[in-house]
C-alpha cells in the first residue's frame, strides 16, 4: 500500500531536471564538441544552475598542503597524489561529484564549480585532469 502511494505521488511531481532547450542544440553534437576542443567554439550552459550546485571540481594548488585527506575520503579514487610536489591531481571522469573532498580539505583548496558540460571522448583530456 505504501508503495502505491509513493507511485501515485510521483505522477503529480514536477520533473527534477531541466529539458535541454532544442533551440540550443547544435546540428551535430560531436562536430560541435570537436570545434570546442579546437578552441573555435565556446560552451555556454543555457540553464542557470541552482545554488550549491556540484559541478566540475576546482583546485587551488597554492592553498594545498599535500595532506592527502581528500584522497582518503574520495569514494571513486578520483584523486591521486603528486608526492614529489606535495600536491594532487583530480581525474574528473572518475568523480561522482559528492564533494566529500571539499568538506574535508583543511585549507579550502577544493571547490565545486557550476560547470557541468563535461562529456568527452578522451577521459584524460587536459580539461578533465585538474592539476590547479
Ligand atoms: S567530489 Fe567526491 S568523487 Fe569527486 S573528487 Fe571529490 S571526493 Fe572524489
Ligand atoms: S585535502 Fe586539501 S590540502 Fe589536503 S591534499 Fe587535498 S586539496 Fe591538498
Amino acid at each position: 500500500m505504501k508503495m502505491i502511494k509513493v507511485l501515485l505521488r510521483q505522477l503529480f511531481l514536477t520533473p527534477a531536471t531541466n529539458k535541454f532547450p532544442a533551440k540550443y542544440a547544435p546540428e551535430s553534437a560531436s562536430a560541435f564538441l570537436s570545434s570546442v576542443h579546437r578552441g573555435e567554439s565556446v560552451l555556454h550552459p543555457p540553464v542557470a544552475v541552482p545554488p550549491n550546485f556540484r559541478g566540475k571540481i576546482a583546485y587551488d594548488r597554492d592553498k594545498c598542503t599535500g595532506c592527502n585527506l581528500c584522497i582518503k575520503v574520495c569514494p571513486t579514487k578520483a584523486i591521486e597524489p603528486i608526492p614529489d610536489e606535495k600536491k594532487i591531481k583530480i581525474f574528473v571522469s572518475r568523480c561522482c561529484f559528492c564533494a566529500q573532498c571539499n568538506d574535508i580539505c583543511p585549507t579550502s583548496a577544493l571547490s565545486m564549480t557550476d560547470e557541468f558540460l563535461l562529456s568527452s571522448y578522451d577521459k584524460f583530456a587536459d580539461d578533465l585532469v585538474v592539476t590547479g
